[in-house]
């Protein structure tokens, strides 16, 4: 005869409140190490796609502007901005890559003193600094502040205060005064390639838009001379910081790629600009695409 089922089954021991928090911590050490390991093999992918890519300035740099036969000839880059400032929160990954080349002098226009604020002097001088920083000018002090085009003379640096052209979202600048303004200054510094805003302008501003639209109507006029822009990109990624590292090699394979060589040096153009260079600013430096990567497409 079968044996009755036992149905007085002892139950399993209460658990221990130790052994409880035990397993809470091997189970989240266990999540700590799948979660560091996620990060390092990341790290490792990203050293490995930034070491390839640098490796490809030499070549993308050429294709901005070619290495001269003559040793003694440089090669010279002009850069169109609108405010003080831009050149440190857009540009620096692209200007670092050009000025560490020996062969290639680099020159900028910049086409307001940012005077929304009233603060137009103190910009201009706070622009002289940054540009020295990024190797740009060889003074932190050298700058030529102009008017008009007449006054378009040979310099590294030069800042233009004129009516047509003041800082301000709700003002828009006079685009064929603009293409005056690049023509002199392309002339006056023998410049063979130019850099600027794409049609978004990064940020969207209408001055940038605006400078974007009379470097076209100056490439339309110059078919002489390059131009290229920085290519404007949706918003979650150009908050994406350092990480757009291993996104440039996917997104832009038909653009020209830059890692900066120091992100430091972003942060010190920026603060150059000390009267701009508020908590959102350092965020921005810090959290910003721009600071790390520029890509960029020729202007047709
Ligand atoms: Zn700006």
């Amino acid at each position: 005869m079968a044996e009755p089922f036992d149905y007085d089954v002892p139950l399993p021991p209460p658990s221990v409140p130790g052994s409880v928090a035990w397993m809470w911590m091997m189970n989240t050490a266990l999540d700590l190490a799948k979660l560091s390991l996620v990060l390092i093999n990341a790290l490792v992918f990203m050293i490995i796609v930034y070491i390839t890519q640098r490796q490809k300035t030499g070549e993308n740099v050429d294709k901005i502007v070619k290495k001269s036969d003559d040793q003694n000839k440089k090669r010279r880059v002009g850069f169109v901005i609108a405010h003080p400032d831009d050149e440190a929160m857009f540009f620096t990954p692209l200007i670092q890559s050009l000025s560490s080349q020996p062969y290639i002098e680099l020159f900028l226009i910049c086409l307001s003193t940012g005077n929304f604020d009233g603060l137009g002097k103190v910009r201009t001088k706070e622009l002289a600094k940054s540009c020295h920083v990024l190797s740009i000018s060889d003074s932190p002090n050298s700058i030529l502040e102009i008017t008009s085009v007449q006054q378009v003379a040979p310099s590294k640096v030069t800042i233009v205060e004129n009516d047509k052209l003041q800082d301000g979202m709700k003002n828009k600048w006079d685009e064929t005064l603009i293409l005056e303004f690049v023509e002199a200054f392309v002339k006056a510094n023998d410049i063979e390639s130019i850099i600027t805003f794409d049609p978004h302008g990064i940020s969207s501003h209408p001055n940038h838009i605006n400078v974007h639209n009379g470097v076209k109507k100056f490439i339309q006029k110059n078919r002489n001379i390059s131009a290229w822009q920085l290519i404007t990109t949706s918003l979650p990624r150009k908050y994406i910081g350092v990480f757009d590292i291993l996104l440039c090699p996917v997104l832009d394979q038909n653009n020209l790629i830059f890692f900066s060589p120091n992100p430091v040096v972003s942060y010190r153009a920026m603060e150059a600009h000390y009267s701009q260079f508020v908590w959102f600013r350092k965020l921005f430096v810090f959290f910003s695409k721009y600071a790390y990567t520029n890509t960029l497409n020729k202007i047709q």
